[in-house]
C-alpha cells in the first residue's frame, strides 16, 4: 500500500497517510480538523511551494529577467 504525504493548508501540519486504495484519502487534518489538505509528492516536496510560478521558478533566471527576454526558457 502506498504511503502518501499530505499537508494541511490551514495549519501547515504535514502528515503521512496510508492509502488502502487509489481513491483513499484523508478527509481532514489530524491536527486541526481542516479539510484543506493537499497531497504532497515526496520527491518534489521541497519544490512544491514554487509550483505554479513563472517558468523561471527553477532558479535558472534571476528575478525579473524574464520580461526582458534574457530568460532562455521564455
Ligand atoms: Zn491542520
Amino acid at each position: 500500500m502506498p504511503l502518501f504525504e499530505y499537508k494541511c493548508e490551514k495549519c501547515g501540519h504535514a502528515f503521512e497517510f496510508l492509502a488502502r486504495s487509489s481513491e483513499d484519502a484523508p478527509r481532514k487534518c489530524p491536527q486541526c480538523g481542516s479539510s484543506s489538505i493537499q497531497r504532497q509528492f515526496s520527491t518534489f516536496s521541497a519544490r512544491v511551494d514554487n509550483a505554479g510560478g513563472s517558468s523561471c521558478s527553477d532558479g535558472s533566471c534571476s528575478l525579473g529577467s524574464c520580461p526582458t527576454g534574457t530568460c532562455p526558457l521564455s
